[in-house]
């Protein structure tokens, strides 16, 4: 599904490149659940967000689902982001002057898809996240952990192939935090949604099947989990 060859990202500061990323090599295939931790300022981010078609990288080529995304033009790589990626982030980017169902169909309606089809799966993600009474309650009227379900039933309305989350429990409760891992590790093996997210825990890069270990922008370890 995902495939990088020899990716790199650098920033040129008056002729001296400080490198994000190097010599990034890997592939993901469909279905696998994937960690990438690493320290502060490794790269993860940046990492991710090329995956997810936020940033380009300087060099190197990433394919993905068989299309070479760095020589697509814009319009066809955000299609292809709409039609198979769902982001989440760890601050949840929801939009603050819509409900609950607003935020959840945003997507929707840039996917250009009809009224009913997206009321039925609106429905269906408020039915499936407990959320149904807060459909039309605004973002800052629910708390952080709800926040990130609503984030979470965002990117899957859309029906993605992967979710990219960056630090999705970063701001959470442990409780919380499991309620999102073991929510993950459902959608990975029920619905074969491949996972990839950023995190500091030990505990939630275990939910993965593997984990790759970033330091000073190079991959330094991919191994695989017990789980
Ligand atoms: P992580 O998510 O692992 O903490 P990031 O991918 O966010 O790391 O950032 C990696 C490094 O890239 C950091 O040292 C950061 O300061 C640097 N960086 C990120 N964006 C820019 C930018 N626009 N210009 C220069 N350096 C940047
Ligand atoms: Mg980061």
């Amino acid at each position: 599904m995902i495939d990088l060859q020899n990716i790199e990202k650098y920033y040129s500061n008056k002729g001296v490149k400080s490198y994000i990323l190097r010599h990034v090599t890997t592939s993901i295939q469909e279905g696998e659940f994937v960690s990438i931790m690493g320290p502060s300022g490794a790269g993860k981010s940046t990492l991710l967000n090329i995956l997810g078609m936020l940033e380009e990288p300087t060099y190197g080529v990433y394919n993905f689902m068989g299309e070479d995304v760095t020589s697509l033009n814009e319009r066809k790589r955000i299609e292809l982001y709409r039609n198979h990626i769902g982001f989440v982030f760890q601050a949840y980017h929801l939009i603050d002057e819509m409900t609950v169902a607003e935020n959840i169909e945003a997507p929707l309606l840039y996917k250009k898809i009809g009224s009913s089809e997206r009321k039925s799966r609106v429905a269906d993600m408020l039915g499936r996240f407990n959320m149904v009474g807060k459909r039309d309650l605004f973002p800052n009227q629910l708390s952080g952990g709800q926040q990130q379900l609503v984030g979470i039933a965002r990117a899957l309305a859309a029906q993605p192939s992967v979710i990219l989350a960056d630090e999705p429990t970063g701001n959470l409760q442990s409780a919380q935090a499991l309620q999102i891992m073991e929510l993950f590790k459902k959608l990975n093996q029920e619905k074969g949604i491949a996972i990839i997210q950023v995190t500091h825990s030990e505990v939630n890069a275990q939910y993965g099947t593997r984990i790759l270990h970033l330091l000073d922008g190079v991959i330094k370890e991919d191994i695989k989990t017990a789980s």
